[in-house]
């Protein structure tokens, strides 16, 4: 033997972590090979594994994962909670939305879509247009040259929201007057848009204005 066992376990570290130079490997190599005694020094520090750098790498690795494990969870928690928060935000979006359509009301264009007729002693309006929608009714009494006269203005008004959603087209019918509510003392039935504050005190002259931006609808 070349070197003498103490040389060859002052280098066993540094080759076990493979840290030694060609020629020192080779030394030490030759050496175990031919040195029972060193071979037996040799295995059992591999096998300790204090000093097996390979064991620690994978140690570190299985710590890197689980980090990695960790921060991948918390993110995927972060992303469901994100898509929990939009999907929400998106309902309450829509909500409002659809408050929003429902209450801005608009008045029905004339448009041959309306009708006022007598059925069974009640005075009718009939509609083609949306499902749903809402009616205001002036009953106006007006006097000319001693004679009494009874109107009813109307206006249908529908929301933006039916227009967007609901079916159009559709046949709807309110009634206007009843027959125990003095249907049969209305002289005219007319469908007015326009603005309707203080009609009830014009005098009959006034509410010929109104009645020419009107649409007669039915008269007696
Ligand atoms: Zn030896």
């Amino acid at each position: 033997m070349k070197y003498s066992c103490n040389i060859i376990k002052d280098l066993l570290p540094l080759y076990v972590d493979n840290v030694c130079s060609a020629e020192s490997r080779e030394i030490t190599e030759q050496h175990l090979a031919e040195c029972p005694d060193c071979r037996s020094y040799y295995s059992a520090m591999t096998e300790n594994g204090d000093t097996f750098p390979v064991l620690v790498d994978q140690n570190m690795e299985q710590k890197k994962a689980q980090s990695f494990l960790a921060v991948k969870r918390k993110f995927r928690s972060r992303q469901l909670l994100a898509a929990v928060v939009s999907a929400l935000a998106l309902i309450a979006a829509f909500f409002l939305a659809a408050i929003l359509l429902s209450s801005y009301k608009k008045a029905v264009v004339f448009d041959d879509n309306i009708s006022v007729s007598m059925v069974d002693g009640s005075l009718v309006e009939r509609l083609k247009g949306s499902a749903d929608v809402m009616v205001s009714i002036k009953r106006i009494e007006a006097e000319n040259n001693g004679k009494e006269y009874v109107y009813l203005f109307f206006c249908i008004y529908d929301t933006k929201w039916n227009e967007l959603v609901t079916r159009k087209n559709v046949f709807t019918e309110k009634v206007l007057c009843p027959k125990d509510r003095g249907a049969d003392t209305v002289d005219a039935v007319y469908y007015f848009t326009g603005d309707t504050t203080g009609m009830e005190n014009m005098s009959y002259d006034e509410l010929q204005e109104l009645i020419s931006q009107s649409v007669l609808l039915w008269s007696r």
